[in-house]
């Protein structure tokens, strides 16, 4: 990682502390109350009545806060917008747009131009038409590029966090502490391979691949533009971009950011539009690579399209990660790691940690203790610093994390919500945790992709791997114990990409990032993640 990056890794990571600190200062202060609240509720409605436990009044009863707004007045969104192809802003050919909406107040923030089969075909070729140029110069060269857009970037990170709260709806603290810094960090990472390939792959004689076609979801808007664009561009590939219909934004001014970095006319082509558009670009037979992170049944229609041509792919799929609580491990610690795990981002992550493990012997106080800590979750204002949990980022994905929590009460487990209220307007959900959960209900084998936790148990190690691995995703775990060894013994056994040992959620441009089975194939961030943009020879 460069020095800048480095640096800003150091910020995001101090401002995490921060952020970490005044929430643990907050649980003390209210605790008891939240407590009280909480018993209160259960000693009157006895036993939970359909399932749901009475929560406690309300956040507002246990802690208030003024509203600490970032301004939205930093953004210039236009009222339409173009596709960004062959360093041009063109209008889509059929003349068809569509809008992009905040979900946080169910408005209109832009009409986006919806790219057809012939606007992707032109951005195709814009791309063919630019790969031989690219793949030509010299890694320095093309690193030049990269490190101006990712110090454009950082010049532009308020900017683009308040962009990325309004179209996606994550809170502002998460766009501007964790998801911009990161973007950086991929982009300074990936410029610093681009000369130094030959190291990466020792012995080897390698090319890039050529055209790109790259579809990205709505979780991670920018993040997972930048995590795509690096690796391909640093080994000399040339690009067509289709980000999320729901969250096109940032990937648009990304577009501006690579023009103004002068990068050369087809290198980045960025196509907004709906699902269509993604599946006519992964089906454009001049394609060298096809890199996309989605849902699970997206990824398989995928495949299905490229595997008579044996097209190369890497598959970023879903997950239904467990996060195991052992009971040496430092509780309030894990606590705070299972509501990173779960409530960071609303819990669209495909990573979540959205399958709580819990040793038997500490299931009731460890669960008291998070539904102490779940009393203390703001749900809000994405704009506002104060806000945990901000908006879901959809109609529709409010209907299918809805439809699976039905799901939950009618196959017998016990709800408990978060007390907080919430905006009267937008698409929002208070923080839930799902017990008495058994492993064949669909809370404990679907992806949520929403603030959802099911809570499972287990007694001994053996049984915690199986039931951790009790599952067809394979993208991450986390483990909570305070013995290295068991951590090791664990992550042997675990059957994903990433396992967090006392810790969760962490991500880093230098580590692949990946999974198995229905998670998906190829890794991304390290030097396995460049490996899936070049073809080699032996030397
Ligand atoms: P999708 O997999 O449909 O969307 C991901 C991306 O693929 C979007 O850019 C989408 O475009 C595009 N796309 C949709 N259909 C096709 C296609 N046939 N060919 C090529 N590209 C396509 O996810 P959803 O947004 O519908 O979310 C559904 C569920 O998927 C969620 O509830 C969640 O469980 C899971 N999911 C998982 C993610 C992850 O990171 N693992 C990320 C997002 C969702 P458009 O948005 O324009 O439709």
């Amino acid at each position: 990682m460069s020095e800048q990056a480095g640096s800003d890794r150091a910020e995001a990571d101090s401002a995490e502390t921060e952020t970490t600190e005044t929430a643990t200062t907050e649980t003390d202060s209210t605790e008891t109350a939240a407590a009280e609240t909480a018993t209160t509720e259960t000693d009157t409605s006895g036993e939970p009545v359909g399932g749901i436990v009475a929560a406690p009044s309300t956040t507002s009863d246990l802690l208030t806060y003024a509203p600490a707004l970032e301004s939205a007045a930093i953004v210039d969104i236009a009222p339409t917008y173009d596709l960004w192809i062959d360093g041009r802003w063109v209008a889509p050919s059929s003349g068809e747009r569509f809008p992009t909406m905040n979900p946080a107040t169910g408005e209109t923030l832009s009409q986006v131009a919806l790219a057809s089969p012939q606007d992707v075909a032109a951005a195709v070729a814009a791309a063919r038409a630019a790969s031989e140029d690219w793949a030509a110069r010299s890694g320095a060269d093309r690193a030049k590029y990269m490190y101006r857009l990712a110090r454009l970037v950082q010049d532009r990170a308020r900017e683009l966090a308040v962009l990325e709260s309004l179209d996606g709806g994550k809170p502002i603290r998460e766009s501007r502490d964790i998801d911009v810094p990161l973007v950086a960090a991929h982009l300074f990472h990936h410029a610093g391979w681009a000369d130094k390939l030959d190291y990466a792959f020792p012995g080897r004689r390698w090319h890039p691949l050529g055209v790109v076609g790259q579809v990205i979801p709505w979780n991670f808007p920018l993040l997972m533009a930048a995590w795509k664009l690096g690796p391909a561009l640093a080994c000399g590939n040339t690009v067509v971009l289709k980000p999320a219909e729901s969250t096109p934004l940032t990937a648009l001014l990304l577009a501006q950011l690579v023009d103004e970095a002068g990068f050369p006319p087809g290198v980045v082509n960025v196509l907004t539009g709906a699902g269509e558009t993604g599946a006519a670009l992964v089906s454009h037979p001049d394609l060298d690579k096809v890199a996309f992170t989605g849902s699970t049944e997206v990824g398989r229609q995928i495949m299905r399209t490229l595997a008579p041509r044996a097209t190369p792919m890497t598959l970023e799929l879903g997950g239904k990660a467990a996060n195991v609580v052992f009971e040496d491990a430092a509780l309030d610690q894990a606590v705070e790691g299972v509501v990173n795990g779960i409530w960071f981002n609303q819990g669209h992550v495909c990573c979540a940690g959205s399958r709580l493990l819990v040793q038997e012997s500490i299931v009731e106080p460890f669960v008291a203790k998070l539904q102490r800590r779940m009393a203390t979750l703001r749900v809000g204002d994405p704009l506002d610093k104060n806000t945990d949990v901000g908006a879901i980022n959809s109609e529709e994905q409010l209907g299918r994390i809805r439809e699976l929590v039905q799901s939950g009460l009618d196959e017998g487990a016990e709800l408990y919500e978060a007390p907080c209220p919430l905006p009267d307007r937008g698409w929002f959900l208070r923080p839930m945790m799902f017990t008495d959960v058994t492993p064949a209900m669909r809370i404990a084998r679907e992806e949520i992709f929403g603030p959802v936790l099911s809570v499972l148990t287990f007694r001994t190690e053996d049984e915690a791997v199986a039931k951790a691995n009790d599952t067809a995703y394979g993208l991450s775990a986390g483990v909570w114990t305070e013995k290295g060894s068991r951590i090791l013994w664990m992550a042997e056994r675990l059957r994903s990409g990433v396992v967090w040992a006392n810790t969760f959620n962490q991500f880093d441009p230098t580590a692949p990032f990946g999974g198995f089975g229905d998670s998906g194939f190829g890794r991304e961030g390290g030097i396995q993640g460049l490996r899936h943009y070049v073809r080699m020879e032996a030397a």
